[in-house]
């Protein structure tokens, strides 16, 4: 078994597609672990995506993520974090495939709808940025 973190982001919750979001996720055999809606600050979307910190689009990416509320989503299966970003499609929507998370719900390359961890190691410091191992295990 994997985990891998799902970052509902603030665009689609404010278009409330929180529902339809987590409705793709089920269907697709993930185990939702820990879920939430909570707000982050400016300075915890900048510690979260530190590795983008020299690309010229993390001034934009940290005020997107704190502008509203997110839901992370610890999710746990079978090659949970190639699967996770197999639903979710290219970082742009434009190349994002045929019934995708982003072809559907996204906007533009930056307010993208979803994250989703790009290694097994990142997928599980991610989570750990907002879930107890207490907590997960205790909704296995
Ligand atoms: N991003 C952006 N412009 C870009 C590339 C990325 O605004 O040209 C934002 C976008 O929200 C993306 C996030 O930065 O999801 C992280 O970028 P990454 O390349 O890791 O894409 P992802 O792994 O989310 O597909
Ligand atoms: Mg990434």
């Amino acid at each position: 078994m994997e985990r891998t973190l799902c970052i509902i982001k603030p665009d689609a919750v404010r278009k409330n597609h929180v529902g339809d979001i987590v409705a793709m996720i089920q269907a697709a055999g993930f185990k939702v672990l820990g879920m939430q809606l909570t707000r982050i600050s400016a300075e915890q979307a900048g510690a979260f995506y530190a590795v983008h910190k020299e690309r010229p689009f993390y001034g934009e990416l940290v005020s997107f993520m704190s502008s509203g509320p997110v839901v992370p989503i610890a999710l746990e299966k079978e090659n949970a974090v190639a699967d996770w970003r197999a639903l979710i499609g290219s970082t742009d929507p434009a190349e994002a495939a045929e019934g995708t998370i982003r072809k559907r719900f996204a906007a533009s390359k930056g307010e993208n709808a979803v994250h989703g961890s790009d290694s097994v190691e990142n997928g599980m410091i991610e989570i750990g940025f907002f879930f107890s191992e207490k907590d997960l295990v205790a909704n296995r």
